[in-house]
């Protein structure tokens, strides 16, 4: 984002982080993937411009060697379902023109973003509109665990998962309420890594889990996380934070691995750019198209005009 809203990381912050401290110390000939969190280690943070940086070298390593990177993490589809996530918006009625335009368009699955005073009726409105609806929530951290006898209204619309519903530390919080609903419990800004992955696991906080390679520090991290979910038996999903065609690229080949067994976050280039920097993802019949090419393997996409 343009500005630490979302998370403590933003554009500038992130492009200033990397010129100072993140590529001096990456300056050696024979780097690899695999070096570049051991060698950040020191550099507290930042897991995206981390992230981004890893992402860069793996792809070169991919391109020299002719690998793409869905091969490279042992793909078992080329295309994955697509889904779309709808913010808050002014009206009921302006929710379900714009859920309508989205399932027109043939997105196959929906997330709300949910908060208080804007969740069980705009998610009822939705579901009675499409009963057969793949629909889930979003909630971002904006309730409390003094909201679960609330929430658990939300089990009456057959809901494929509640997501982030308390603060990103309240493993407890979640792991109560997990136990009090009958929709599935998803984390997303909670899962920093493998170790508080395995860890929300293992407390109950977590039935499903929000993948997110950035939000993680890299795709290699991403792996471990991948690993640990296919092990326990925790379903995952591919989430997504307004990328351009380079990170939907390693989003569409993440989500392409055998753990990810629920629809991502993962939707055309036009749902936010009207000119990507690569060739745009198109939406075919609901899925998206997993790129083939060596490395990350999106290509760039025509020269815009300058007039
Ligand atoms: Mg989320």
């Amino acid at each position: 984002m343009a500005e630490p809203t979302y998370t403590a990381e933003w554009v500038d912050g992130a492009h200033e982080v990397t010129r100072r401290f993140l590529l001096p110390p990456l300056h050696r000939h024979d780097l690899c993937a695999a070096d570049v969190a051991p060698l950040l280690h020191g550099i507290k943070g930042h897991p995206m411009a981390k992230a981004a940086i890893e992402a860069a070298v793996l792809d070169a390593e991919l391109r020299a060697a002719g690998v793409s990177l869905a091969t490279h993490l042992g793909a078992v589809r080329d295309r994955v379902p697509a889904g779309v996530a709808v913010g808050i918006v002014t009206s009921i009625d302006a929710l379900v023109a714009t859920v309508g335009a989205l399932v027109d368009e043939g997105y196959p699955r929906v997330k709300l973003k949910i908060e208080p005073g804007w969740d069980v009726e705009p998610v009822r409105a939705v579901r009675s509109t499409w009963p057969d609806l793949a629909l889930q929530v979003d909630a971002n951290s904006a309730y409390t665990p003094a909201d679960t006898d609330h929430l658990r209204a939300l089990d009456a619309f057959g809901l494929l998962l509640i997501e982030q519903p308390f603060a990103e530390d309240d493993l407890d919080g979640h792991a109560g309420l997990a136990a009090a609903i009958e929709t599935p419990v998803c984390l997303d800004e909670s899962i920093t890594s493998a170790r508080t992955a395995q860890d929300a696991i293992e407390r109950g906080a977590c039935e499903v889990v929000n993948l997110k390679a950035g939000r993680v520090g890299g795709i290699l991290e991403a792996i471990r996380i991948h690993e640990l979910c296919l092990d326990r038996g925790v379903p995952m999903w591919c989430g997504g934070m307004l990328e351009t065609g380079i990170g939907r690229a390693v989003n569409a080949a993440l989500a392409a691995m055998a753990g990810f067994t629920l629809p991502g976050d993962l939707s055309a280039s036009s749902r936010w750019f009207r000119h990507d920097v690569t060739e745009p993802f198109v939406l075919d019949d609901g899925h998206l198209r997993v790129p083939q090419g060596p490395g990350i393997g999106s290509c760039r996409g025509p020269t815009r005009s300058t007039r």
